[in-house]
């Protein structure tokens, strides 16, 4: 089978979506860029599937200037056109995990950027991470709205719906899902406690300068 590499490492991570709790059961969806008879695409998980049941199989290879097949077999994410056009737009990913994690969902559905309340928001690339308009699941307009939101960033909320991020690879797209997921759920916790205090624009300019020589392995 062509891509069986690449095949299992998403199913690899999708069971991860359901053993971390980070988008279980058939919620979310993960694509690797690739190629397949010199064309190049992304490999992405089958709609509606449960994660426990994956096979290289039930992966699917969509090339970038593709439509969805009609074939009722190899039914890709209906999420494929954000993920299409993710990888259009930025040349930098290489693997997306879109996820409906509880706390960066919930944040979603107030439908405003995060601001900087901890330095770490700039993991998604800037200094707040912003939130795509709600659009329904699936269409070209929520992929506009996602693509707007990533603008100068690797991550950004959709609003009344999840998160979505990308990396080189998809051990970097997971680790970056899973840290907003984190900031969301301190950012859920800091509101109880009343408005919280939001660092200056030039903390964040110095805190994204360090940033950049941070993660080491
Ligand atoms: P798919 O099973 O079609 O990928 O849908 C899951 C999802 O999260 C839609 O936004
Ligand atoms: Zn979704």
């Amino acid at each position: 089978m062509k891509n069986l590499d690449q095949r299992n490492k998403i199913i690899e991570y999708s069971l991860k979506l359901n053993s971390t709790n980070l988008s279980p059961l058939r919620s979310g969806n993960i694509s690797l860029r690739g190629t397949e008879n010199d064309i190049d695409g992304y490999l992405i998980t089958p709609s509606g599937k449960k994660y426990e049941t994956l096979k290289p199989q039930d992966i699917v290879f969509m090339g970038l200037n593709e439509d969805e097949k009609n074939d009722p077999t190899n039914k890709p994410s209906s999420e494929w056109r954000f993920h299409r056009d993710i990888y259009k737009n930025k040349k930098e990913a290489h693997a997306i995990v879109h996820a409906h994690s509880p706390h960066a969902t919930a944040v979603s559905s107030h439908g405003k950027p995060i601001p900087p309340f901890h330095y770490m928001i700039a993991l998604a690339g800037g200094d707040n991470i912003k939130c795509a308009e709600y659009a329904t699941f699936g269409t070209e307009e929520l992929s506009k709205n996602v693509i707007k939101a990533l603008e100068n960033r690797s991550a950004c909320l959709m609003s009344n719906h999840g998160q979505v991020a990308f990396g080189k690879n998809l051990e970097d797209a997971f680790e970056l899902a899973q840290e907003i997921e984190n900031i969301c759920h301190q950012y859920t916790i800091a509101l109880k406690l009343g408005e919280p205090k939001i660092l200056s624009f030039e903390e964040m300019k110095k805190v994204l300068d360090k940033a950049k020589n941070y993660k080491k392995g």
